[in-house]
Parts: C-alpha cells; sequence; structure tokens
C-alpha cells in the first residue's frame, strides 16, 4: 500500500502514523480522507474514549469500533495509547491484519516503559502482566522488555546523574557498507583527511579535558567509522592523548570498536592494550561470504577468524560481535551456518540487529531496501522473527543473556536490536546511551554530545559537524558549542 488516510488529532498524527507504518512498511501517511485510498478516522481527545473507523479504497466502511480505557495509569499518555490501541484492533480485526509482537509501542526504546514500572515499585513478573494487557505486546516481547529494564537499572545503580560519559568518533572505514547511513569516508578519503582529522580531533579532546575538570567520568566508547582505520602510530597518538584528557585507565569501562577484521592487527591491538582498552568489537554482521561480498564489506570470515584468535592471544579483552540478521538474500540456512559459527567464536557479548533501512544508506537508494520491506511484510516478519529465536537460543547456549535492547525506525519486520552479554561483561556505555540519566560528550564527525540535567530530567543535544572536511573546517565552533552547552546546564 502507497497511500492510507489517517484522520486525528494533529498533536499526535506523527506517532499514529508510525503505528500505520509498523503494519504497512514505507506507506505515506496523509491526514485526510481522499478518493481511492482506505484509512482510519479517530474520535478527539476530548473524549473519555476513542471511537474509530476503518473504511476501504472505495470509502466502503469495514469496522468501527471502541476503545475505552479501563487502566489506571497509562504514564500519562492515555489518549494517545487508547488511539493506537483502536488503530491496532482496526487493523487485526477488520482487515485481519496479524498482531504486531511489539504490540502499539513504536518509541525506540521499549525498556524505558518498563523502567519506569520498575521504579514505581512493579515486580518484573507484574510488568510482563501490563505490558501484555495495556500495550499489547506479545508474551517473549513483554518478558524481554521486563528483563533488560530489570538488568539495566542493576548495571546504572551505581550512576549519578552528574557522571559524564566520553564519545569520540572516527568517521574511516575500509569500504561503505550498503545498509550504512553514517557519513563514513572510505580508504580514499582518509588518506586525504586523516591526519588534519586528528590535528582537530585532539584539540577538541585537549579541550574537552579541561571543560570536564572535576567531574567523575564513568566510561570511554571509541567508535564510528571503524577507529582501527587508523594506523597503529595514529591510535597510539590518539589515546596517549585521551589518557592525558581523561585519564582513561582509571575509568569503569574502555571500549573501541575494531568492526572491521581487515583492519586490525597485532600491532594495533597491542597499542589498544597498552591504553587499558578493556572491551573490542569485532563485527562480522554475517559468516556468509556471499551476503559479505554482495552488502560491500569486503572483508572474508577467515578475517574474522584470525582477528579473534589474535586478541584472544594478546588476551585482556571483553570481545563484542555485532551482527545483523534479513541482510539481503540470506534466509534460516545463512542463519543457521553463521550461529554456529559464532558458538565456535564465542564472543563475550553478541548484539544482535534486524536490518534497518536508513534513508541515506546505498541500499535505500538503489531500491533494495524498499524492495525487501514491501514485497511481502508479513513473510518476512515471520522469518526474521524465527531467526532471532535462533539468535536467542544461541546466544542461551554461549551462557550470555539479554543486558541491553533498542529498536529503530524501518526495520526488517519491525523487530529489536538486542545486546547480549556474559555476566559481568557487560557494556556500560551502551546502556547510558540508551538511559540517557547522564552526559556523554561527543568528539570527532558526526558525534552528538548528549548534555543531561538531573534536575529537570532533561537531554540537550549539541551536535558536531557530520563530515571530516567540514569538521576539521569548522573545529573552533565546535568546541565553543560544547562550552556554551556545558555552561547552560552546568
Ligand atoms: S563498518 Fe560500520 S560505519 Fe563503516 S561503513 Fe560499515 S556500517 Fe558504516
Amino acid at each position: 500500500m502507497k497511500l492510507f488516510s489517517l484522520c486525528a488529532d494533529e498533536k499526535h498524527f506523527y506517532e499514529l502514523s508510525t503505528l500505520i507504518r509498523e503494519f504497512f512498511p514505507l506507506c505515506k501517511v496523509v491526514p485526510e480522507r481522499c478518493d481511492d485510498v482506505p484509512g482510519i478516522s479517530l474520535s478527539g481527545p476530548d473524549l473519555p474514549d476513542v471511537h474509530g473507523a476503518l473504511w476501504d479504497e472505495e470509502g466502503k466502511e469495514i469496522l468501527s469500533l471502541s476503545v475505552t480505557d479501563p487502566y489506571e495509569d497509562f504514564q500519562g499518555e492515555r489518549w494517545k495509547n487508547l488511539a493506537k490501541i483502536c488503530i491496532f484492533r482496526l487493523f487485526v480485526q477488520g482487515w485481519g491484519k496479524k498482531p504486531l509482537p511489539w504490540g502499539i509501542l513504536t518509541g525506540v526504546r521499549p525498556s524505558k516503559i518498563a523502567y519506569a514500572y520498575l521504579e514505581q515499585g512493579k515486580a518484573p513478573y507484574e510488568i510482563v502482566e501490563i505490558l501484555k494487557e495495556h500495550y499489547l505486546l506479545r508474551e517473549d516481547k513483554a518478558a524481554l522488555t521486563a528483563k533488560v529494564a530489570f538488568s539495566e537499572r542493576r548495571l546504572m545503580a551505581s550512576q549519578d546523574g552528574k557522571d559524564v560519559s566520553i564519545y569520540v568518533g572516527i568517521p574511516f572505514c575500509p569500504t561503505r557498507c550498503s545498509y550504512c547511513s553514517f557519513i563514513s569516508s572510505d580508504a580514499r578519503s582518509f588518506k586525504k583527511y586523516s591526519e588534519d582529522y586528528l590535528k582537530a580531533l585532539i584539540r577538541e579532546i585537549r579541550a574537552g579535558g579541561e571543560m570536564l575538570k572535576g567531574r567523575n567520568i564513568r566510561s570511554f566508547y571509541m567508535g564510528g567509522g571503524t577507529p582501527t582505520t587508523l594506523s597503529a602510530g595514529q591510535l597510539e597518538l590518539l589515546l596517549t592523548e585521551c589518557e592525558k584528557a581523561f585519564h582513561l585507565s582509571s575509568l569503569l569501562e574502555v571500549t573501541v570498536e575494531a568492526g572491521r577484521p581487515d583492519t586490525i592487527t597485532s600491532e594495533k591491538l597491542q597499542v589498544l592494550k597498552n591504553a587499558k582498552v578493556g572491551r573490542i568489537s569485532i563485527n562480522p554482521q554475517t559468516m556468509v561470504q556471499k551476503t559479505l561480498d554482495l552488502i560491500g564489506r569486503h572483508h572474508t570470515t577467515e578475517q574474522v577468524e584470525e582477528a579473534f584468535d589474535l586478541a584472544r592471544k594478546i588476551g585482556g579483552f571483553t570481545i563484542n560481535m555485532d551482527l545483523i540478521l534479513g541482510l539481503q538474500d540470506e534466509g534460516m540456512e545463512e542463519v543457521r551456518h553463521t550461529m554456529e559459527k559464532v558458538k565456535e567464536l564465542r564472543p563475550d557479548n553478541l548484539t544482535v540487529h534486524t536490518l534497518a533501512v536508513k534513508r541515506s544508506s546505498r541500499m535505500n537508494e538503489l531500491g533494495d531496501g524498499a524492495r525487501m520491506l514491501t514485497e511481502d511484510p508479513e513473510k518476512m516478519a515471520d522469518q526474521i522473527d524465527e531467526m532471532i529465536l535462533l539468535s536467542a537460543k544461541t546466544a542461551s547456549e554461549l551462557g550470555l543473556y539479554p543486558y541491553y535492547m533498542y529498536r529503530q525506525k524501518n526495520m526488517a519486520g519491525n523487530f529489536e536490536n538486542v545486546g547480549y552479554s556474559l555476566p559481568g561483561k557487560e557494556g556500560l556505555y551502551n546502556i547510558e546511551i540508551m538511559e540517557e540519566r547522564q552526559s556523554i560528550l561527543a568528539f570527532g564527525a558526526g558525534g552528538v554530545s548528549k548534555i543531561y540535567t538531573p534536575e529537570k530530567n532533561l537531554i540537550e543535544r549539541v551536535p558536531n559537524m557530520k563530515g571530516a572536511p567540514e569538521y576539521i573546517a569548522r573545529i573552533d565552533e565546535m568546541i565553543r558549542r560544547k562550552e556554551e552547552g556545558l555552561k547552560i546546564h552546568a
């Protein structure tokens, strides 16, 4: 379906349209009734109940129903949630659509709702029931959400709203993956910009060290891009500057993404180890060579295995591995193969994503993403569902448990990304970025600092320029923006 009409309260139009697009990916939702276009109309928020009607492309009414609030809470979002329930039921009962596994939840952080109930003193089993009955989540998704919120709360118990974490971005990769939407530059731009980029980044880091004097820094995360695209010498220089500015060796956690196995060498790993980096990521996304070639990663599955071996020989690293389910041309057979390889490699953390079709990705530009999402969304959802179950089973066989989770828009099958970990090896930064209950200062191109004011429970975003050349040219402005943001929210 290309177009759908939604006649509803303007204030909530965007979120309600998002739910409609979860049933019909990439469909355009228009705010008025149009000829030859199916639609839904909803009564306004001035009435206690929500009444809705669904009509087909000929304008014929298929079903109308009312939703009454049987609950007391809904965390202050009563009308919006009732309207979502109404839309959900109209599609399921009127059009025979399959219920969405995430029910009426459309936000990126489903565990936020469960977290709020935990803070109200509800037990995890009560939260599972609330999520199923109020928010229409499927049993397994409700249980996952409650479990993740519970572990997030436990892991964040020592956090203070005044704490800060650090993000450093390296916007270079050997090649660009077809699903990537970051402005990550490839090997050629790396040659052209890397020296000037490092100079600008070090200036920003030094200034950041001054800004954060006296503040408690909890964790440090270097991502991108692929930080290990830098040479061993460049990495050493950068990490030495970070140690001077932020005292990495005394932080709770220091992570460097070494995502592309073809950028990893023993020299670079030794530099990371000397700098007290305790966590790295080695990300195959899939262990099927044909898919790796198709998505433009230009490395081999053997290189993934060699990188794991190398990191284990050098020792001292918690190793995370990222996978993506729903990649082009992959079915259960390919995912089964990948999971068997994962079991052999035994990562300490496993992050399982479902493919999200990003607007600025090559996959979207070529139209492959749209084709995948719209061809047969229900069949695709069933398949991804099966893949997710297999990945959860693999994680559990490896002794890993789910400790953080988020969702994105335009995800294959509208599912979720889940981070699994061995107990005691969890990545705190991953939770901090989801939780938004402390400041994160971001350095480098594409970084977005989040400055938190605990008294107001408010996050102010201060973005850096996205591309390396713009960042280099406007570095003074980046530093000034950060200083001002910190002063205003001191
Ligand atoms: S490795 Fe990551 S950042 Fe680099 S192109 Fe691929 S998806 Fe993008």
